[in-house]
């Protein structure tokens, strides 16, 4: 389901300056689809550039994030994690345990989300559901 989406390509679309290090941020970001947090995307930056600090990577996704190109997640540890923005929506299923994170779409949660905001008076414009769960087979 993970669409891989040029945030280089992106940045040039929306007229962002794009530095060496910033593009390598992207490049980075364009290649994970696992939603990493600044730490882990600070460390697999590196591995392509030593010199890009933590600092260059908090101001570059807070960048990105406010050009609307990449979207910032909570699954609940209180860490911020970052996914280029997808052009095909979709939901989050965490695995409580281990961390990761699942992607889905349901088209009848879809709808009735919709009808949901009809019924109060509004039309859905966006939403945001994030499943915590424990797998079955782990259970005894
Ligand atoms: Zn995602």
């Amino acid at each position: 389901m993970h669409q891989r989406i040029d945030l280089e390509q992106l940045c040039a679309d929306k007229g962002l300056r794009i530095t060496e290090q910033r593009r390598v941020i992207a490049r980075v970001l364009s290649e994970s689809d696992d939603h990493p947090d600044v730490e882990l995307l600070h460390e697999r930056a590196n591995k392509i550039d030593s010199g890009i600090s933590i600092a260059t990577v908090y101001r570059t996704v807070r960048l990105f994030e406010e050009a609307g190109i990449l979207d910032r997640h909570d699954f609940g540890d209180g860490r911020a994690r970052y996914e280029a923005a997808p052009e095909a929506h979709h939901d989050h299923l965490i695995d409580v345990e281990s961390g990761k994170v699942i992607e889905f779409v349901d088209p009848e949660i879809e709808a009735l989300q919709k009808q949901i905001a009809a019924k109060l008076g509004y039309r859905l414009v966006d939403h945001r559901l994030e499943l915590y769960g424990v797998r079955l087979d782990r259970e005894d």
